[in-house]
C-alpha cells in the first residue's frame, strides 16, 4: 500500500512484534508516527511506546490475562468512536495481530460500522523466540508443521485442547498464554503419549532486555516454569525442533543466544 493509505477515519491494526523496537516493520513505524491516536495493549513495552510522537493521543487498553482493564466490546466501541471522529487510528498489538490478538472482533466492529480497517503484520513471539534461541521451528523430516496453541482458559475451567492431535509428534507446538497452564500442558501431552524427554523451551520477555530462556524436558515443564515470574509474558515451545539448541556446538550456541540456562 502507498503512503496515502491512512486517510482520516481509517484504522490500522498494527503488529508491534515481541518487544524489541528493531523488530517493528518500517510500515508499523510509519503508521505509529502518522496516527492521531494510538490504542495499545499491555504487552507493548515502553521502548516501542516511546516511538509515538508526544503530540499523539495514547490510550492504554491494557489487556493482560486475569487483569482485563477494558473488555473487548469497550475496546471495539472506542476504536469505532475514534474513527467516527475522523481520526487516523492505530491499534497497536503485541506480536502479530492475527495470532491470539482478538483482531477479528475489532475488524468486524469497524467494518460493520462502515470504516476502513487494515492490518500491518508483526513478528509473532514464537518466531522471535526461535530466533533468539538460534533454532528453526520446522525441521526437515522431523518437525513438519508448527502449531500456535492458546493455553488460556477462563479462570478455573479446564483447557479445551485436543491433546491427541498435538501429541503425535512431527509438530512444533508453541503455547501462548501457557505460564499458568504448564502443568496441564505437561500432563495433557504425556497422557496422550508424548515422551517425557521431549525437548521444551520456556521463554519470557522474548527480544527484550529481560529475556530469559530455559531448555528442559517435557516431564520437568511444570517444575521449570515455576522459576519464571508469574506476570512475565511467557511462551512454551515443545518438540524436537527445540533440541537443536542443545545440539549446536558451544561456540555457535553462544553466538546465537543471549543469556540462557539449561535445566535437565
Ligand atoms: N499476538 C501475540 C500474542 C498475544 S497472546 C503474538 O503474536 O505474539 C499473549 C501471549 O503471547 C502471552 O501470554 C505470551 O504467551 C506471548 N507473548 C507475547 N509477547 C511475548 C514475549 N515478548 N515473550 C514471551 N511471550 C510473549
Amino acid at each position: 500500500m502507498q503512503p496515502d493509505d491512512f486517510a482520516p477515519g481509517t484504522v490500522w491494526l498494527v503488529g508491534a512484534g515481541p518487544g524489541d523496537p528493531e523488530l517493528l516493520t518500517m510500515k508499523a513505524v510509519r503508521l505509529i508516527e502518522s496516527a492521531d491516536i494510538v490504542f495499545h495493549d499491555a504487552l507493548v513495552g515502553a521502548s516501542i511506546l516511546s516511538l509515538i510522537p508526544s503530540k499523539t493521543e495514547t490510550v492504554s487498553v491494557g489487556k493482560r490475562s486475569g487483569r482485563h482493564s477494558k473488555d473487548q466490546r469497550t475496546i471495539d466501541a472506542m476504536l469505532v468512536e475514534a474513527a467516527a471522529a475522523g481520526k487516523r487510528v492505530v491499534r497497536l498489538k503485541g506480536g502479530d495481530p492475527s495470532i491470539f490478538g482478538r483482531s477479528a472482533e475489532e475488524l468486524t466492529a469497524l467494518r460493520e460500522a462502515g470504516y476502513s480497517v487494515y492490518i500491518c503484520p508483526g513478528i509473532t513471539t514464537a518466531c522471535a523466540a526461535a530466533a533468539s534461541a538460534g533454532i528453526s521451528l520446522t525441521l526437515r523430516g522431523v518437525a513438519r508443521d508448527v502449531r500456535f496453541v492458546t493455553a488460556h482458559s477462563r479462570r478455573g475451567a479446564a483447557l479445551d485442547i485436543d491433546w491427541n492431535s498435538l501429541a503425535g509428534g512431527g509438530s512444533t507446538l508453541a503455547f501462548y498464554m501457557g505460564r499458568e497452564a504448564a502443568g496441564a500442558i505437561m500432563r495433557g501431552l504425556m497422557l496422550a503419549g508424548m515422551a517425557g524427554d521431549t525437548a521444551v523451551m520456556i521463554a519470557c520477555h522474548v527480544s527484550g532486555p529481560d529475556e530469559r530462556r530455559l531448555t528442559t524436558r517435557l516431564d520437568l515443564l511444570e517444575l521449570a516454569t515455576r522459576s519464571f515470574a508469574a506476570d512475565a509474558p511467557t511462551l512454551i515451545v515443545v518438540g524436537a525442533a527445540v533440541a537443536q539448541a542443545e545440539a549446536a556446538p558451544v561456540g555457535l550456541r553462544n553466538a546465537a543466544c543471549s543469556p540462557r540456562s539449561t535445566f535437565m
